[in-house]
């Protein structure tokens, strides 16, 4: 699919509604404003060339982007994507969203994301492979593994990773794969990483069904996006039995109200590249898909899907943000009006990140563990976060919304961290 690259620059107000959103936490948590003065500024900002030799010779330079929001936690952590519509502002709001999203399932890190200029899609491997080692070197000491530790995102996969680390460790003269995760198993990878995020929305999903007390296997569930977090997500709901009623790519959608099979749908897949022209479902948009009559919707492919231009018409009782914001601000408020429970990216996605920690941790001790103990792990984490936030929505946040709980706990944590490393003049709430 095209990517409108102006039409997208110019819609891009993410930046304004994160801030807005932190603000209000902050003044809902009656938090001392410095921790929103901390927030609202990234530590460090840095854009580079990065000049690439073409496959017929030219050099071509692009821009790049790391952004360091915010370290209170440990090091700054998060993924870098190529993409043609990506901006300033959405990178810092991205990188904002780790922060937050760090804080909020308790992982040691800040938060950060990087990103290029490009439509990567249309280069060749060695281009891309150049791309990437040429921003590592523009970036140097930036990254480090106590520093700042890069991941996948939009675009960018464990081949990438690999070429981070290998080029890290040439301009340190040493090994240092910790310095990334979401690396291939051969070089340091955690089994389970690249499954990491549609599992964390899977067990997201599971306990949001609980707390609204909707049986899980009878729950209907589709899901925007068929990548690595919608795939990995649809597996999960219907190897427990979830009918996953709808499911969309890039190619358009697909529906049946039995539940489509998603193991020979994977097989289509496979074999050729799309969801469309599956045999055993009926062919519907991916606007169509957003409005089916489902229990739980999983928003996991890109932002501002669900909008003010569709939001009145989800049926859905649940939304899961795979994606990094996938909902508007204006939807938010119409979803929250007719009652259904959006469980906000920060949260519902975070299991990419934990496990990223599990990678960065095995790398620190030279260790590995196995998918059992990665999993499980994963399971704990998610679930108590779940419950946290939950319970920090049901007993706080009367009348508001999940996202704003969310925030709340989250900024509350921060503010916390703030406080014993001695950023706040006077104590983590306002006097
Ligand atoms: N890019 C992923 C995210 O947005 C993963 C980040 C990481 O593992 O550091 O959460």
């Amino acid at each position: 699919m095209a990517v409108d690259v102006e039409k997208n620059k110019k819609q891009d107000n993410t930046l304004d509604a994160t801030l807005n959103s932190i603000r209000q936490a902050v003044e809902m948590g009656d938090l001392s404003y410095e921790v929103y003065e901390y927030l609202k500024t990234p530590m460090r900002f840095v854009e580079v060339g990065v000049p690439v030799e073409m496959q017929d010779g030219r050099m071509e330079v692009f821009t790049g982007y790391r952004c360091q929001h915010n370290n209170v936690f440990g090091p700054y952590k998060g993924g870098i994507r190529f993409h043609p519509a990506v901006t300033i502002d959405s990178i810092k709001a991205l990188s904002m969203w780790m922060t937050l999203k760090c804080s909020l399932v308790g992982v040691p890190f800040g938060g950060a994301k990087g990103a290029i200029v490009v439509d990567s899609t249309k280069m060749t491997i060695k281009e891309r492979e150049r791309m990437t080692r040429s921003y590592v070197r523009a970036l140097g000491s930036v990254l480090g593994p106590e520093t700042d530790i890069p991941a996948p995102d939009v675009f960018t996969d464990a081949q990438v990773m690999a070429w981070i680390a290998d080029e890290y460790s040439d301009i340190m003269r040493e090994p240092s794969f910790g310095v990334v995760t979401g690396k291939p198993l051969a070089v340091g990878g955690c089994v389970g990483r690249n499954e990491a995020t549609g599992r964390g929305c899977f067990f997201i999903g599971r306990e949001a069904a609980k707390a609204l007390d909707i049986p899980l296997e009878d729950a209907r569930v589709a899901v925007q996006g068929f990548g690595n977090v919608g795939s990995n997500a649809a597996i999960l709901f219907a190897e427990v039995g979830c009918p996953v009623i709808a499911v969309s790519d890039v190619s358009g959608g697909l529906y049946n109200k039995n539940g489509i099979d998603i193991f020979k749908l994977l097989d289509h897949v496979e074999k050729t590249g799309f969801v469309k022209g599956f045999e055993d479902a009926e062919e519907i948009t991916n606007e169509e898909l957003l409005t089916i009559d489902c229990d739980i919707l999983i928003p996991a492919a890109l932002e501002n899907q669900i909008n003010s231009g569709n939001a009145d018409q989800v049926k859905a009782k649940i939304v899961i943000e795979g994606a990094n914001g996938p909902t508007t601000p204006e939807a938010d408020q119409v979803l929250k009006d007719k009652g259904i429970l959006v469980v906000p990216d920060i949260l519902a996605n975070s299991g990419g990140v934990t496990v990223s920690y599990f990678e960065w941790v095995q790398n620190n001790y030279g260790f590995r563990w196995d998918l059992e103990t990665v999993n499980r792990r994963l399971e704990e984490k998610m679930t108590e976060a779940f419950k946290m936030v939950y319970k920090y929505y049901c007993e706080k946040c009367v009348g508001s919304d999940m996202r704003t709980g969310a925030y709340m706990y989250s900024t509350q944590r921060l503010a916390e961290a703030m406080h014993y490393r001695g950023w706040l003049s006077n104590g983590t709430h306002r006097k």
